[in-house]
């Protein structure tokens, strides 16, 4: 009898096996109903067996007519899988549309794409201004078929309108209803569409050669959201690319730190650019100021002239951190051996430093020029708003925080924001506004971006500043008041040059033993209460510390104790080492707790 392999949308590593019922053509890549404790669940067919069993249970109904994945792409899961340390069952839940109901009718027999021998050419990273128009002009001279991943599902939307005027497009993103989404797979792969548009759940859709995918803003965390495939996009799109022939196109503007390295080391093609239309760029050293007023004499003025020529004006304002600097000379107080900012606690009125654990007292005075003034001091969106309203009464004035207000409320807000002189918002605010549609944008206090107890925080602020600058205006204005003017992050912003930037941080990435140099993972153990989480955390640390080519540090409680946290570096092996060393504490057993194992975090977790 044949006997089937079929992975399940659970924390389980392993596959369960079934009998493949007399008279059915089925073969892996193929998803089936099963009998799992006691429910009919759908799973994936990773293998078929001959065999004898006689205990075996039947596969209860097929739910694709056909594979739905290649051989290749089953392949690609596994490896996904082992990487990120989950199961088969769940990376392949993420990664396919919802399984076409009954009637959906039969998908016309179509040639499996076998192996081919072409190789894929060497991917390419798109930077620069105009980065998107020139993706779109080689997509509109694209023979084949062409995949384009957006981080969200609003830019999904926006690619397929754009797709749409060279050829018939189809969504495959969650901003379409299943039964489209489902269709639009089939499409695909029977060669009745050849674009698509769609965010991370669409990876793998079947994209017939020659192909193109494109992975858009490849520095975005959203690219790697919780949950599974926990792998960031560029990663899965990178491996789809060296198994199958595909052609495979990032976009960045400001790129990832390991996208920047993969270029430099030649892996990856990044085609220079002549340097596009780029705003004045003022930076504001706001050290030994004593801030009553977040908005310095320059920054008032700009303002008050921007309104004046009816121009739109953009406030970047961050939420407050929980760090420490000097007023006196922005120096922010970091762990010495991580040389993150130290996580400030009123109430423990201590420092702690969220990688390796180090706790230390507040210090008195400041340890570069010795100024009595820390404190985590930083402005609010609210208080800037105020402090505009108050010299600017006739302005509208608007304030928006995409990620603080949602429903009814954040449309108004956002409605509102559309329609204001002067819009005071975080990081997502910048969707208002389109390339050189400002007349300003300034930074109230990025510092708190700088002190962010991340390794990743100069990278982030990198980012927001150089968006901001590609959203004003060639004879606008970028200010940015800060208490560390001479940070490498804002010299590059200043002088349009990455480079400015990327050298330095590569060098800091890899005297400290960061990405892309080193890999990192978070352990996360949770039991019944804090006393026995304290306990699961010794016992894992335990096994990481016995593990060869680890380097463990130890266990740091979250802020409600409830929860603990352990930090393990190792080498392009990492997922291999972590795996041996963790099998037992995989399964839960006996009310011992749970594991939770994040291999390559994008957002550092505390
Ligand atoms: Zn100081
Ligand atoms: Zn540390």
């Amino acid at each position: 009898m044949t006997i089937a392999d079929v992975a399940f949308d659970a924390p389980v590593r392993h596959a369960f096996s079934y009998r493949v019922p007399e008279g059915w053509t089925l073969a892996p890549g193929q998803r089936a109903r099963a009998p799992l404790r006691g429910a009919a669940r759908v799973g994936m067919v990773v293998a078929l067996r001959e065999g004898t069993d006689p205990q075996l249970k039947p596969l209860a109904r097929l739910v694709d007519p056909e594979p739905v994945l290649s051989t290749t792409q089953l392949e690609l899961v596994s490896w996904i899988a082992a990487q990120s340390l989950s199961s088969v069952g769940s990376t392949c839940a993420a990664l396919l549309p919802p399984p076409a109901s009954a009637d959906a009718g039969r998908v016309p027999e179509i040639a499996r794409d076998g192996e081919s021998p072409l190789a894929s050419p060497k991917p390419e990273l798109l930077i620069g201004a105009g980065r998107e128009r020139r993706l779109l002009e080689r997509l509109e001279i694209t023979k084949g078929a062409a995949l384009v991943i957006a981080a969200d599902v609003e830019t999904a939307a926006k690619w397929a309108q754009r797709l749409a005027k060279i050829d018939r497009v189809v969504r495959l993103d969650s901003g379409v209803p299943d039964e489209e989404r489902a269709a639009a797979w089939r499409a695909l792969r029977d060669g009745s569409a050849r674009l698509a548009a769609g965010t991370r759940s669409a990876l793998l859709a079947p994209l017939r050669p020659p192909a193109t995918l494109v992975l858009l803003d490849e520095h975005e965390a959203a690219h790697k959201p919780p949950g599974p495939p926990r792998m960031h996009s560029r990663d899965v799109a990178l491996e789809r690319a060296a198994r199958e022939p595909l052609a495979l196109l990032l976009t960045a503007a400001t790129p990832s730190a390991e996208a920047w390295w993969r270029a430099e080391s030649g892996l990856i093609e990044m085609p220079a650019r002549e340097p596009g239309p780029w705003p004045a760029v003022s930076i504001a050293d706001t050290r030994g100021i004593l801030r009553r007023e977040p908005l310095t004499p320059p920054l008032s003025r700009a303002i008050r002239e921007t309104l004046a020529a009816r121009r739109r004006v953009f406030l970047v304002v961050s939420r407050l951190t929980s760090s420490l600097a000097c007023d006196e000379c922005g120096t922010v107080v970091r762990c010495a051996a991580c040389a993150i900012a130290f996580a400030y606690s009123r109430a423990a009125a201590r420092l702690v430093c969220r990688l390796c654990g180090a706790s230390q007292p507040l210090p008195d005075t400041c340890a570069a020029c010795h100024g009595r003034r820390l404190t985590p001091f930083g402005w609010g969106a609210e208080r800037v708003e105020h402090a505009v309203r108050r010299r600017f009464p006739d302005a509208r004035i608007a304030r928006w925080d995409p990620e603080a207000a949602r429903g009814a409320r954040g449309e108004a807000q956002r409605a509102a924001a559309a329609a204001a002189d002067v819009v005071i918002g975080t990081r997502g605010a910048l969707r208002l506004f389109g390339p050189a549609a400002l007349g300003l944008a300034a930074f109230v206090a990025p510092d708190q971006l700088l002190r962010a107890p991340d390794f990743r925080a100069g990278e982030r602020t990198l980012a927001l500043a150089w968006a901001a600058a590609e959203r004003v205006a060639a004879d606008g204005l970028l200010i940015i008041q800060s208490q560390n003017p001479g940070h490498y992050a804002f010299e590059a912003v200043a002088r349009q040059s990455l480079n400015e930037f990327y050298r330095p941080e590569l060098k800091f990435r890899a005297e400290l033993g960061y990405p892309p140099f080193r890999r990192l993972a978070v352990i996360t153990a949770r039991a019944a209460d804090s006393a026995e989480t304290r306990r699961l955390a010794e016992t894992v640390g335990a096994a990481l510390r016995g593990a060869k080519g680890l380097t463990v540090y130890p266990p740091v409680p979250d802020r409600s104790d409830r929860t603990r946290r352990i930090v393990a570096k190792g080498d392009a092996d990492l997922p291999r080492r972590l795996d041996e060393a963790l099998r037992e504490f995989k399964t839960p057993s006996g009310g011992r707790g749970m594991i939770d194992v994040e291999v390559d975090p994008v957002e550092w977790p505390f």
